[in-house]
């Protein structure tokens, strides 16, 4: 483009209604050209507000951006939790203290996050100012189409955080708490760290790992769970349709002696067998509760209800990135799958394979 001409057009001249004819095209713009055009005048500004916050992904480095003007202090987790404490120890229970400390005029940013559709949390600190910024603004709670939560926040609502719900209380538990209490995302997108080296190792604790997703499953009740790149630790809790999305199959040649002809390669034969038993076969359930009575702290009367942990009956599953396992005869697989292992409830129809 000449650079003698750019500066002599702007489109914020044109009358609004050709404006408008422009703008009506704006959801083909790429996120940078969306705040490009964003910045060209208050007009534009308002009007693309809601497509420049329809999808947002917070991390560490721009969350004071992303929150600017609410007021935040970006507190640490114990800091935030004793300051909800401390605000509800002196006004209505109700409000979890927080609104006691909000900002007398809701400031325009909070309008604009009001538009958020999808939220992605990229590590520990996005979702402590996310925290914050809803205990702050109750307002901001509510429905999402989807949160994703990548895999360093995940592991930290493991290893530290969430299952701590019946475990002594840290700050981490607080969080996850805050965020289960305030968001209903619609999909959950977790993402798994990468496995270790060999195979067979779990990244998580299998007691915390379904005590997190039982909460996370049984109080937000999502249309769909997507887990990303499972290569082990798959998951015990089902939502109503779960995607497991594997790593990719292993090269090595297929272990015939062990998982037998038709069943795939090294990587998914025997680990999605082993889940589906774990899943659908005798006492999956009531195995499922044992483990998460193992993580509880018994004085503790508000941890997770044994009748409130979802049961895989009646949930769908998919397995995806399995070339090997949606080339076979699925109605084989699955018959040799449970042949010594009955599945205790229909699941006919539940089970599907992608490439
Ligand atoms: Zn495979």
């Amino acid at each position: 483009m000449p650079s003698t001409a750019h500066h002599t057009f702007r489109l914020c001249d044109l009358p609004p209604e050709l404006q408008a004819a422009v703008l009506d095209h704006v959801g083909a713009l790429s996120q940078a050209d969306l705040h490009t055009a964003a910045r060209t005048c208050r007009g534009w500004n308002e009007r693309l507000t809601p497509s420049l916050y329809a999808s947002l992904e917070i991390h560490k480095a721009n969350r004071r951006a992303v929150f600017a003007g609410l007021g935040l202090d970006f507190l640490s987790a114990p800091e935030l939790e004793s300051r909800v404490g401390e605000a509800g120890s002196e006004h209505a229970p109700s409000s979890n203290g927080a609104s006691a400390y909000a900002a007398p005029e809701p400031p325009r940013k909070l309008a604009a996050l009001a538009h958020a559709k999808r939220i992605s949390l990229r590590d520990a600190t996005a979702a402590l100012a996310l925290a914050e910024a809803l205990l702050t603004y109750p307002a901001l709670s509510g429905a999402l189409d989807e949160l994703a939560l990548s895999s360093s926040l995940f592991r930290s609502l493991v290893s530290t955080g969430m299952a701590a719900f019946g475990r002594p209380r840290s700050g981490a538990a607080f969080l996850g708490e805050t965020l289960v209490a305030r968001l209903r995302p619609k999909v959950l997108r977790i993402e798994y760290p990468p496995p270790r080296a060999t195979l067979s190792a779990s990244i998580f604790d299998p007691v915390m790992l379904a005590r997190v997703l039982a909460v996370l499953v049984s109080e937000w009740r999502p249309e769909r769970v997507d887990f990303i790149g499972v290569g082990t630790d798959m998951p015990p809790v089902l939502g109503q349709l779960t995607r497991v999305f594997c790593l990719p199959c292993s090269a090595k040649k297929r272990n015939e002696r062990v998982w037998g002809d038709n069943a795939g390669c090294s990587a998914h034969g025997g680990l999605v067998r082993w889940h589906l038993r774990r899943l659908f076969g005798p006492g999956a359930h009531e195995d499922l509760i044992e483990a998460i009575d193992e993580g509880a702290d018994p004085t503790d009367e508000g941890d997770i209800h044994p009748d409130a942990v979802p049961c895989a009956a009646g949930a769908r599953i998919e397995y995806w990135n399995v070339p090997c396992l949606a080339a076979l005869d699925r109605e084989v697989f699955l018959s040799d799958t449970f042949k010594s292992w009955p599945p205790e409830c229909d699941i006919e129809g539940r089970i599907a394979f992608f490439p």
